[in-house]
């Protein structure tokens, strides 16, 4: 479905990322991880259009940033890391924009399609409660939470996600995890995100691409790219062994 071949960015005069190549296919949920400024969210936003690059983003064989806006939308759908929102929409008006994409016309009124989307996804994300306040003046969660429904409304093939879960207490980040899985077991779908937590990416993901300082250091499904070997030498730590000890933890005995 997604295929990027030797994508390269400069930027300020430093190469952040260098010839990355990778194809994320149809009900595949691929981890994008590596340690911080590795060029995660760099990859996220040349794929999605905000940052110049060289190389090739196909999505279904068609370069992705020939496509008209409205198309493309209907197939890509991106969150980012940051949410800059500087006007005061509510969460329901942020939610329904998500439909756009779908609409007939600028302001063709809305279908019950549209009203079905728009529901589910309020209820999916729990956040009927929230509906009619300003977006400035929710917590970091719930604008997180705000923007994960407006994508759920869009409903595009691929979604790209760089840190879904970051604001979310655990509630949340199972809640969202679990639908995202659901999501992508659905046909015709794919899921390519920026995980920081490492157990979360190996629980979750059918597939990984390992990057540091801007280069594929190994891609390929979960556990093979997950290995102790190749952990180390991204993180320059024994990561798996500080997990095991971490878990640990909560198997013993509290008194
Ligand atoms: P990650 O998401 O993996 O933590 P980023 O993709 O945000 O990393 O950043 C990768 C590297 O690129 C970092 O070292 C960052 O400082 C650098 N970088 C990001 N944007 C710019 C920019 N506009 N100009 C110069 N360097 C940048
Ligand atoms: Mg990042």
């Amino acid at each position: 479905m997604l295929d990027v071949k030797n994508l390269s960015v400069k930027l300020g005069g430093a190469q952040i990322l260098e010839n990355v190549s990778f194809t994320a296919r149809e009900g595949e949920w691929l981890m994008i991880l590596g340690p911080n400024g590795a060029g995660k969210s760099t990859l996220v936003n040349a794929i999605s259009g905000g940052v110049p690059y060289t190389g090739e983003v196909r999505l279904d064989g068609e370069n992705v940033h020939r496509m008209k806006p409205r198309v493309r939308a209907r197939k890509l759908g991106v969150l980012s890391q940051n949410h800059h929102v500087s006007y005061a929409f509510t969460v329901e008006e942020i939610v329904r924009m998500g439909r756009y994409a779908h609409a007939r016309g600028l302001f063709s009124p809305r279908s019950g399609e549209d009203e079905a989307h728009f529901l589910d996804a309020v209820e999916k994300t729990g956040l009927s409660g929230f509906l009619n306040q300003s977006v400035l003046t929710v917590s970091g969660g719930e604008m997180q939470r705000a923007f994960l429904a407006q994508l759920l409304c869009q409903d595009p093939r691929l979604m790209l996600l760089d840190e879904p879960t970051n604001h979310l207490d655990p509630k949340y980040q199972k809640q969202i995890f679990d639908l995202v899985r659901r999501w992508v077991a659905q046909s015709g779908r794919c899921v390519v995100s920026v995980v920081h937590d490492l157990s979360l990416a190996r629980a979750y993901g059918t597939h990984a691409l390992l990057l540091k300082d801007g280069r594929v250091c190994a891609s390929g499904g979960i556990r093979a790219v997950l290995t102790d070997e190749h952990l180390r030498q991204v993180y320059d730590m024994d990561v798996s062994g500080w997990m095991r000890t971490l878990y640990e933890g909560w198997t013993e005995e509290t008194t």
